[in-house]
């Protein structure tokens, strides 16, 4: 299977999501989709191009509204697998409502959030991800507000698959969307992908020598939330792999008597015209 188009991305180069739409693709075709099976949603953003730049169904949204079209999407149509993407401040800022309830409804899609903690796309302002103290022209005396923490929110909120990558570890970044992909449920994946124009701090060089890799961790289990919770706590958030599966709670689409007979899209609603003026008398 060829994700792949003929559209040449037009990020900086060196930014981390070209990775991330190269793990995308990857995950989608280890797991065996067809480019017509999938659709990708995307907001507003840098990020939010990577619905064009992909082999599959696309639709580059709204501001921070990704997700509820996504959600719809596959309300609508059964069959087809919907990964939702954009960036944190198009995920933590004005689409935090959605992202919250998307999360605790856990709706089977997968939401991939390229986090690099500035807005790149309006030329470097600071978001929610920025740091406290963090300098730019938003903020010229420095981030007054601390960083949101968007795993111990995704934790908190009740989500059923919760993980993290780093851009330039590709295979990493593949077997976890690809979990996510087939993880029934909703699957949050917060990856850092450095905005190398605009965040001159949370560089690759700063990420190699802070995060800490789950795997490295003994005796860690991915099924176990509050030590998902502690883990993302001691290392300030600042860990890469599954942070927590729980592959028990049902869907929101299994909870949905006859949800899974036929897609939404391939019932017959047409009208006769007698049916039709019925129904608008209904209204009148
Ligand atoms: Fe990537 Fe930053 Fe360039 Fe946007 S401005 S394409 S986020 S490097």
């Amino acid at each position: 299977k060829d994700f792949r188009n003929s559209v040449k991305p037009n990020w900086c180069p060196g930014c981390g999501d070209f990775s991330v739409q190269a793990a995308i693709q990857r995950a989608a075709a280890n797991v065996g989709y067809e480019p017509s099976e999938l659709a990708i949603i995307s907001g507003i953003g840098c990020s939010g191009r990577i619905s064009g730049y992909i082999n599959s169904y696309g639709f580059h949204g709204i501001h921070g509204r990704a997700l509820p079209i996504a959600q719809g999407l596959k309300m609508a149509n059964k069959d087809l697998k919907v990964i939702a993407s954009g960036g944190d401040g198009d995920g933590f800022a004005i689409g935090m409502g959605h992202t919250i309830h998307a999360i605790r409804r856990n709706i089977d899609i997968t939401y991939v959030v390229m986090d690099n903690q500035i807005y790149g796309l309006t030329k470097g302002q600071t978001s929610p991800r920025s740091a406290a103290g963090f300098i730019t022209k938003s903020t010229p005396g420095g981030a007054i507000e601390p960083s949101l923490k968007p795993l111990e929110v995704a934790l908190t909120a009740g989500a059923t698959f919760v993980a993290q990558g780093f851009s330039t570890d590709i295979k990493e970044l593949t077997a976890m969307i690809e979990a996510g992909l087939n993880h029934k449920g909703f699957s949050f994946i917060n990856v850092f992908s450095p905005c190398v124009t605009y965040n001159k701090v949370n560089t690759y060089d700063w990420f190699k020598e802070n995060l800490t890799k789950l795997a490295d961790i003994e005796g860690y289990d991915s099924s176990n939330r509050e030590m998902a919770m502690q883990t993302v706590m001691r290392h300030e958030g600042l860990v890469t792999g599954v942070i927590y599966q729980d592959t028990e709670t049902t869907s929101y689409q299994d909870k949905i008597k006859g949800y899974s007979e036929l897609p939404l899209t391939d019932i017959d609603i047409s009208l006769s015209e007698d049916q039709f003026d019925q129904l608008i008398k209904e209204f009148m």
